[in-house]
């Protein structure tokens, strides 16, 4: 009998406030269905990170509890282990920001040095960025998926040499209103939609649980989500021309 897959819930309660838990619900759900035997772990402040995780989860939340959260994580230091091993990194919006280099925060905008497994910066946007987002994420097998969430960000995210971006965005701000959305470099996926993303993006999902068990998956019946994906994805173009 193969070891269960772990999938690490971090720091709920600093950056657990935009439902990006589901995330975390829909990766065991997606193994779980194949007959792969999956453990949510949830890890706070105070307890060490476990380091033999397969996928690692950060999810949205405020200035300061993106603070406390980078702070908290840079001293455990097993997060950087984990990935080190090959564990994968799948981080939404402020936990996004903080997996970045640097990132402001407050009235005055304090830089604040992030944990630099991105290479991207952020900064005060133009204008906060709400709203439903529509982009297009090329597949590691070159086909396009779209992918659809809920934007809401103060902050602009600009990319570096190292990092590519993640999205293209037909509707919505994502990074910084630049028409990308998201990074990547190496294990470590970041990108700005809630949702929560993986529940409205099972291509997404499973793009994660590849990465990280280094096998393909089967693939798992589709035709509801598809048809609630359809259904969205009229709705937000619809949509998308007010915006
Ligand atoms: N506080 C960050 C910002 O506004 C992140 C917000 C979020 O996680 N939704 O840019």
């Amino acid at each position: 009998m193969s070891e269960p897959v772990d999938i690490v819930l971090v720091y709920q309660s600093l950056l657990g406030i935009y439902g990006d838990r589901g995330n975390a619900m829909v990766l065991r759900s997606r193994l779980a269905w194949r007959g792969i035997e999956a453990r949510l772990i949830e890890v706070e402040p105070g307890t060490p990170v476990p380091a033999g995780g397969a996928v690692y989860l950060l999810g949205g939340g405020e200035d300061a509890a993106q603070v406390s959260a980078v702070r908290a994580l840079t001293a455990d230091g097993n997060l950087y282990r984990a990935l080190d091993a090959g564990a994968v990194l799948f981080a939404v919006c402020a936990g996004y920001q903080i997996v970045g280099k640097t990132f402001t925060v407050g009235e005055r905008d304090e830089v604040i040095e992030g944990l630099g497994l991105l290479d991207v910066n952020t900064r005060r946007g133009t204008e906060r960025a709400v709203g439903e987002v529509l982009s297009s994420w090329t597949k590691p097998d070159g086909t396009q998926s779209l992918i659809t969430g809920f934007e809401n960000h103060g902050g602009f995210t600009y990319l570096g040499p190292d990092a590519r971006p993640l999205a293209r965005v037909e509707i919505g701000i994502g990074n910084a209103g630049d028409g990308t959305d998201g990074a990547v470099q190496g294990n470590v996926l970041g990108i700005y939609p809630h949702g929560p993303i993986l529940a409205r993006n099972p291509e997404l999902a499973d793009h994660l649980l590849e990465r990280a068990l280094g096998h393909p998956l089967d693939p798992l019946p589709s035709e509801e989500l598809d048809e609630l994906r359809r259904q969205r994805i009229a709705a937000v173009r619809k949509a998308g021309l007010r915006r």
